[in-house]
C-alpha cells in the first residue's frame, strides 16, 4: 500500500513548496497524498499530482491531518511553516504538530527536512 504523505504551506511559504513538489514530483507520485485546501489546489496546479483535498487550513484542515496522524493513517508530514507571521489557527497548528511529534510521524518543517523525509519512504 502507498504510504500516505501529508502537504501544508502557511500563505508565504506556498510558492516554496510547489516548487518543491515540482522538484520531487516524481517521488511524491508514489505516495497517497492529502493537503489542506488551498496548499493542495496550488501543488495541483503547479505539478498535476492526485492530492486529496482537505478543509482550508484555517477552516480545520490542518485538524484533520492531526486526526489521521491520531488514525494511524498518515505516514509522514511536510509542513512549510512561516515562523515570521501570526497565524489566527496557532492552535491548531501547533496541535497538529504536537501530533506529529506525540505518534512519532516523521515531519518535515522546511525543505532540508523535506528533502531528508523522503529518503524515508
Ligand atoms: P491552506 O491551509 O492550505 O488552506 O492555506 C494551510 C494552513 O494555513 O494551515
Amino acid at each position: 500500500m502507498s504510504k500516505k504523505i501529508g502537504l501544508v504551506a502557511h500563505d508565504k511559504k506556498k510558492q516554496d513548496l510547489t516548487v518543491w513538489c515540482s522538484q520531487v514530483k516524481e517521488k511524491l507520485a508514489q505516495y497517497d497524498l492529502f493537503a489542506t485546501g488551498t496548499t493542495g489546489q496550488a501543488i495541483i496546479d503547479a505539478t498535476q499530482l492526485p492530492i486529496t483535498l482537505l478543509k482550508s487550513g484555517p477552516l480545520g484542515g490542518d485538524a484533520q491531518l492531526g486526526a489521521m496522524i491520531v488514525e494511524g493513517e498518515l505516514d509522514g508530514l511536510v509542513f512549510f511553516i512561516d515562523p515570521l507571521t501570526a497565524m489566527p489557527h496557532d492552535v491548531d497548528v501547533k496541535a497538529l504538530i504536537r501530533l506529529a511529534t506525540l505518534y512519532d510521524v516523521p515531519f518535515a518543517c522546511n525543505k532540508a527536512t523535506a528533502d531528508a523525509v523522503l529518503t524515508l519512504f
